[in-house]
């Protein structure tokens, strides 16, 4: 097929990407960007299908058929709350697909010999390598991620005294070696060498990674499965994989900054598996010891009947206890009794960026009624009734105030600000970190033990009565 016809398709699906992303930068038109993003794919493929001279159908057609059928099979069978492992997974998958093509690019030409050699030899293994590289970092790092996340491993922090330096050793060995084979490709023990270092890297650098600093972790994998892509494509000669992993490269890594600046961790900590470090252990009995007050349902909904604004803060048990529809309800109660309901989202409330906007939009809660951090944050001083629904991290007021803490500096909702909060959970275990939280003993909460789906039906029916 005429290459300037290929390449003009490709350019077509690459601007179907970029209206994609820019589609799902707000909630309405996210379906439609979802939709441009797909069909920019699917000219991709069909064009790339055509395009014979890089296509053996046989294999095609299985790996459609595979593909296909495991995709369809995790899209309908994964719960809402297992999105992040999926997302790790499929990062791995991405890195994993980048390492086997440069792999398969590097044998195919006789370990190397088949590079020409020159400049333009040089460039063309220098691309291999650092597919090679960053696809094996992206694989096994997004193993670990996904082994974590599924609780096959802890997902605390695990690791040693000199891991950092192992890590930095284990680096400069990398480059060094992709550094000689880019001078002589030939040397295959160098290329398994590479390789080795490489998947040893990912593991030893998000093992240390644990608690709060995940989210980072699976953003900046996925910027990493990206920009494996991205150099894929140079191999191949393939444009539409160049931009699209840049675009999957670049987008990941302003999320990776995004979400450092809503956990207060720097890049530069993530990139070398540095934990977040935190001061003695916490005593959670010296925290709760007589102070924790719990109510009813019931008499919270009476406190609910006087109040003027409320604040409806969800965290992880909401997506845990499916209770979006029923918070809901409660939200459309409320606002029948003329209360002014708002939604309060932490950026890593949950677990995955966005996890909150998902679920109050799967219930259909107008996204008006959303508000982020910065914007409901000085609003809680005026607000009557804060509710939150299985969040606890994203409202510990340790990070604000307590320097020796683990979470120190990260932001929170600070709705420990509010007249009355109700907490609604089902004890004082703590949250993803692993820290008490000292709202729970505060004068002004009220505890709400239970399920939370439970707990805010009970709730709404007691003031729907009233
Ligand atoms: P947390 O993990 O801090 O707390 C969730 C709380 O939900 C728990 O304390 C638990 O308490 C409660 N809970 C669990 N099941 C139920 C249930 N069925 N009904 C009621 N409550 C329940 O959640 P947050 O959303 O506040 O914070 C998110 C944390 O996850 C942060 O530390 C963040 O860094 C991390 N994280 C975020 C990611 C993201 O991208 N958003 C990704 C990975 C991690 P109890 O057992 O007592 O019920």
């Amino acid at each position: 097929m005429n290459t300037n016809l290929v390449d003009l398709v490709y350019l077509i699906s690459a601007v179907f990407f970029i209206l994609g992303i820019k589609g799902l930068t707000k909630p309405k038109t996210a379906v439609r960007g979802n939709m441009m993003s797909a069909i920019g794919m699917l000219i991709a493929v069909v064009i790339t299908l055509l395009d014979r001279s890089i296509v053996s159908y046989e294999y095609i057609i299985a790996g459609v058929l595979v593909g296909g059928i495991v995709g369809g099979i995790m899209a309908t069978k994964i719960q809402m709350t297992s999105m992040p492992q999926m997302i790790a997974m499929l990062n791995g998958c991405g890195g994993g697909a980048s390492l086997g093509l440069a792999a398969a690019s590097y044998l195919l030409t006789l370990g190397g010999a088949g590079y020409e050699g020159g400049a333009m030899g040089m460039i063309a293994v220098s691309f291999v390598m650092i597919t090679v590289l960053i696809g094996s970092v992206t694989l096994t790092g997004s193993l670990v991620a996904f082994a974590k996340l599924q609780e096959l491993i802890s997902g605390q922090s695990i690791g040693f005294a000199g891991i950092k330096f192992l890590n930095g050793a284990l680096f400069i060995a990398a480059i060094v070696m992709l550094g000689m084979l880019c001078l002589d490709p030939t040397n295959s023990t160098l290329f398994w060498g590479l390789i080795a270092a490489s998947c040893i890297l990912g593991i030893t650098i998000v093992l240390p990674i644990g608690g709060a600093d995940m989210p980072v972790v699976i953003a900046l994998l996925n910027s990493y499965s990206g920009i494996a892509a991205a150099a894929a494509g140079f191999i191949m000669g393939n444009t539409v994989l160049i931009v699209s992993g840049s675009l999957v490269g670049a987008s990941g890594l302003i999320l990776t900054q995004i979400m450092c600046v809503a956990m207060n961790r720097s890049l530069t900590n993530v990139l070398f598996g540095v934990m977040a470090e935190g001061s003695e252990a916490i005593d959670a009995d010296e925290i709760y010891a007589g102070k924790v007050k719990s109510a009813q349902p019931e008499e919270i909904a009476m406190i609910l009947e006087t109040a003027r604004r409320v604040v409806i803060v969800p965290g992880f048990g909401m997506a845990m206890a499916q209770a979006q529809h029923a918070v809901r309800e409660l939200c459309d109660v409320m606002e029948d009794k003329g209360i002014e309901v708002e939604f309060a989202i932490h950026p890593v409330a949950g677990r995955m960026p966005g996890h909150m906007n998902v679920l109050l939009a799967e219930a259909e809660v107008s996204y008006d009624k959303l508000v982020e951090m910065d914007r409901i944050n000085p609003t809680f001083e005026q607000t009557d009734v804060a509710i939150v629904i299985g969040a606890n991290d994203v409202t510990n007021p340790m990070a604000r105030e307590d320097k020796g803490s683990p979470i120190y500096g990260m932001p929170i909702l600070n709705v420990d600000k509010a007249q009355t909060v109700v907490v609604i959970k089902r004890s004082l275990s703590p949250g993803f970190a692993g820290l008490p939280n000292p709202l729970f003993a505060q004068d002004n909460t009220l505890m709400v033990y239970g399920d939370g789906k439970k707990a805010v039906i009970d709730i709404t029916a007691s003031l729907d009565l009233a």
